[in-house]
């Protein structure tokens, strides 16, 4: 095993490892393997075939085995993630996916640290002994990309740039950890309220049906969850649907939204101003339904259908379970 190592942190939601932690592995071996570096992966809380199921495609995982850590918590994983750089030492680069906690995390980390962090990051590769990562700025409209020249690099990756790798020749070892923790963190958690209940979540989902103002009332919504259901896909909104309280704004896609990156994002009456794109534009495939051929949802779309949504979903869903 290499001395060097790439720390890979794990994100479990609703009692499965996320697409984007498996998307991390893609990140972490395009710049493991330039530089002979091992991938490890860090788990927090979770069961023991969660640990089994990412050794898979790391050479070791560092499984903190708490029942403090069951659930998300800002406080207590920094604690935890500190104490596991106290105890193996500093990785050279420690990757976590551009979710709500990824994003919460490693701010915090690279302060106790003292070194760089790059957020929303969409490409990193090395020039020399320097890592640099691309990433979006001034919303979209122009990349930068910045060299991070302290060790750990601490890089949160946008989900869906990077693919989860294929055939990895790794079936790594599991290592439990057990930590103590103080008793005053600072931050006593008191109630968890889930919003997105039974509801696909927006971030993981491969397809995505998204609607807009052109869907006319929320009543209207009900065919898009009816599609969503034939499609496996997780119901999006714009913002003017959330506005208007139609919908619920953990379903908001966009700049004070969410940003998302699925295989399949389907724009149903949606006019597709730049507030809207930043948040969906690296899906794979954009297909957009709009009554008016100026939209400019259609410029940022691979396929495009002028018409009526409200006409056009029912026949999609008869036509999907139909091949059902
Ligand atoms: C700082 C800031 C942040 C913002 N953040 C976001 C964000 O995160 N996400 C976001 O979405 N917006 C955001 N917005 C708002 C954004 O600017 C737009 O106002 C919003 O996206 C418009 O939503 P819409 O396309 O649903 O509605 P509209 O602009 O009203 O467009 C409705 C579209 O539906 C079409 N249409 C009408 N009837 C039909 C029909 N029967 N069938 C098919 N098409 C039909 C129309 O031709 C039109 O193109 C933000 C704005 C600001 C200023």
């Amino acid at each position: 095993m290499a001395d060097k190592k790439i720390w890979v942190i794990a994100e479990i939601r609703k009692g499965n490892l996320t697409r984007s932690t498996s998307q991390l592995f893609g990140a972490a071996y395009k710049i493991a393997d330039q530089k002979n570096l091992d991938v490890v992966g860090v788990l927090m809380g979770g069961e023991k075939s969660h640990a089994e199921s990412l050794a898979q495609k790391a050479s070791l995982v560092l499984w903190i085995n708490d029942p403090g850590l069951e659930t998300y918590e800002a406080t207590r994983y920094f604690h935890a993630i500190w104490q596991l750089i106290e105890s193996k030492g500093k990785p050279v680069v420690i990757l976590a996916s551009a979710s709500s906690s990824g994003l919460e995390l490693m701010p915090r980390l690279a302060i106790r640290c003292e070194t760089g962090y790059a957020s929303f990051c969409v490409d990193i590769w090395w020039e020399g002994s320097e890592l640099v990562a691309r990433r979006p700025i001034y919303g979209g409209r122009a990349y930068e990309e910045l060299a991070l020249i302290k060790e750990p690099a601490l890089f949160t990756i946008r989900s869906g740039a990077f693919s989860i790798p294929g055939n990895l020749p790794n079936s790594g070892k599991v290592e439990t950890i057990t930590l103590t923790f103080s008793d005053d963190l600072g931050l006593k958690l008191i109630e968890r309220k889930s919003t997105t209940s039974s509801k696909q979540e927006l971030s993981e989902a491969e397809c995505v049906v998204a609607g807009g103002r052109g869907l006319g009332s929320p009543e209207n919504f009900k065919l898009l969850e009816e599609l969503a259901q034939e499609l496996d896909a997780a119901v999006g909104s714009s913002r003017a649907v959330v506005d208007s309280g139609w919908r619920s704004h953990d379903e908001q896609v966009g700049k004070s939204g969410k940003t998302i990156s699925p295989d399949l994002y389907i724009a149903f009456g949606i006019s597709g101003v730049i507030h809207h794109i930043l948040g969906m534009n690296t899906s794979k495939v954009i297909v957009a339904i709009n009554k008016d051929p100026e939209a400019p949802i259609f410029r940022n779309s691979d396929y495009g259908l002028v018409g009526d949504a409200l006409e056009v979903i029912p026949v999609l869903t008869k036509e999907l379970r139909s091949r059902r």
